[in-house]
């Protein structure tokens, strides 16, 4: 009998892709969304599926379905866009984990948190190890985000702890990947519609700020693997490709394979913008046997290949 899982954000950027497996492997998806950041024609292929299921739900109200597994994805990514609403991205990350939790210890399941490398802030420490307690600004700009996503993780042990409710935390570092939102402020997604467009490619700060950019694909694998692994694994669990590279080489490489007209400009490191960044994978590949397998200029390729087409 395939389980029942909520994905929430599951017409977002990773949700969508998420669910979309899923629906592969059997499973029946109930795919809570918001669509603040998401959009229906992320999951236009899935909604005459009959394992698929949608429901217009802001997970910072209370939600009431029965279910067997719950990943909560549901919180803006980008930080352009997290920041126009910061109270409402608090809320979501903080007020919307207490509710999936509640959920969760009402069905007695496993629910996995979307966290984030933001946990780590603009770190000391590198590349960044699960035991790094990270060096976030807890009253900068981006604050809403980072420590509501460590409110989240606090909450999600804290409910282990108390409620003895099955808890598995991903630290999910930069993904990438077809249905991300052009121009949505990511780098990625910013990059390649620029260069598509034959706009200057906008870089902050010097762009030596260093990122290490994970496939999709491989992100969902790793979430499914975690998921499913026996219930005393908890986490926290880096996921992410290793591979780092500078915003500055990043943005050639786009212009290369777009054979963009594109030149860069430069403007100023928004506050707090890490400066390096680079997940230290050894737990993942060890417990998880999971290891990302597509390199940066393939995803790369695949992504401006899909940023192509809904341009077209
Ligand atoms: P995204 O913005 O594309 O997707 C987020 C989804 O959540 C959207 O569909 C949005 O409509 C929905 N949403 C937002 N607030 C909501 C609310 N209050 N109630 C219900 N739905 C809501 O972002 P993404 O890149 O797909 O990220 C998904 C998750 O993964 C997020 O939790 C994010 O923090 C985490 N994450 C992503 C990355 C990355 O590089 N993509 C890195 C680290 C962590
Ligand atoms: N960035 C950039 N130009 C852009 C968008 C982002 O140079 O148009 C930089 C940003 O300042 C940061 C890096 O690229 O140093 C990654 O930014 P993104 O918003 O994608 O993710 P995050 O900062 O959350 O890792």
């Amino acid at each position: 009998m395939p389980n029942k899982i909520l994905v929430t954000g599951g017409a977002g950027f990773l949700g969508s892709h998420l669910c979309d497996r899923l629906i592969r492997l059997g499973h029946h998806v109930l795919c809570a969304d918001n669509l603040s950041t998401g959009a229906k024609q992320n999951i236009a292929q899935l909604v005459k599926h009959p394992g698929f299921e949608f429901i217009d739900h802001d997970i910072t109200r209370p939600l009431k379905a029965t279910v067997d597994q719950i990943y909560n994805l549901a919180c803006p990514a980008s930080p352009r866009i997290y920041q126009t609403d910061p109270l409402k991205t608090t809320k979501t990350a903080v007020i919307g984990a207490v509710n999936m939790l509640d959920l969760a210890t009402k069905h007695e399941c496993p629910i996995l948190q979307a966290s984030t490398s933001e946990i780590y802030g603009d770190p000391e420490v590198h590349p960044q190890p699960e035991t790094y307690q990270g060096r976030v600004n807890p009253i900068g700009p981006r604050a809403c985000y980072d420590e509501g996503k460590r409110c989240a993780e606090s909450l999600f042990f804290d409910y282990h702890r108390q409620h003895g409710v099955e808890i598995k935390v991903a630290r999910i570092f930069n993904t990438y990947g077809p249905k991300m939102m052009p121009g949505d402020g990511r780098v990625i997604s910013n990059f390649i519609s620029q260069a598509l467009n034959q706009i200057p490619l906008t870089i902050s700060g010097n762009g030596l700020q260093t990122r290490s950019f994970c496939y999709v694909d491989d992100m969902v694998d790793g979430l499914i693997s975690l998921m499913n692994t026996p219930s005393h694994v908890t986490g926290p669990v880096n996921l992410g490709n290793p591979v780092e590279v500078s915003i500055l080489d990043l943005a050639q490489k786009i212009i290369r394979l777009t054979k963009s007209t594109s030149q860069t400009i430069f403007s100023r490191l928004p506050v707090d913008d890490p400066q390096k960044r680079q997940p230290e994978i050894t737990l993942a590949i060890q417990m998880l046997g999971w290891n990302p397998a597509t390199p940066l200029q393939q995803g790369l390729e695949k992504t401006i290949q899909w940023f192509r087409t809904i341009q077209s």
